[in-house]
């Protein structure tokens, strides 16, 4: 990711000095005036949303991964907790609130938008949809869908710790008959 990092931030964002160094991926060195920035990992974080036994996932509306499935999250802004991220998530992308977000696993994930490659924590919860008849799409979900869990193709999702997660959550209902 280094070079294509310092093709994108060819110029320190300080004094201007061309080719900043980028070092190990993840930090702005400038050898001119010693300016140092770091590529941060940003927090994201994902909802297994099941509405009795069905889960609640979403088809992307837009790239990344237009067309594939994704569970309702996003970003966690800056001065919220993971939780209060998640609901604000939810609610925005399905309509709906949930019931206790119980922490069930995190994967690494790349997320590439507008041509620029970040790197993001991604934390997973489960929870039951509290509303009867939720789930309105909003603009970044084209569609959303009620699947049986044993239904879902992990391929289908269009990010790989969407994939992790949801293999482990797939194991934990079948080992533990968590989260049914
Ligand atoms: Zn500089």
């Amino acid at each position: 990711m280094s070079e294509e990092l310092s093709h994108i931030f060819r110029f320190c964002p300080r004094c201007a000095a061309e080719w900043p160094q980028i070092q190990r991926d993840r930090q702005l060195l400038c050898p001119s005036c010693g300016l140092s920035f770091f590529f941060n990992t940003a927090a994201a974080a994902g909802a297994f949303v099941f509405a009795g036994d069905r889960l609640v996932l979403c088809v992307r509306a837009q790239e990344p991964g237009k067309g594939l499935l994704d569970v309702p999250g996003g970003f966690i802004e800056f001065d919220e907790s993971v939780e209060e991220g998640l609901r604000r998530e939810i609610l925005e992308e399905l309509s709906i609130e949930v019931s206790d977000l119980r922490y069930l696993t995190s994967a690494p994930n790349d997320y590439r938008y507008a041509g620029i490659p970040y790197k993001t924590a991604d934390m997973f919860f489960v929870c039951e949809a509290l509303n009867g008849d939720p789930l309105r799409a909003a603009d970044d979900v084209a569609e959303i869908v009620r699947v049986d869990p044993c239904d879902v193709n992990p391929d289908q999702f269009a990010f790989a710790s969407t994939r992790r997660a949801f293999l482990v959550l797939l194991e934990a209902m079948q080992k533990q008959g968590l989260f049914a």
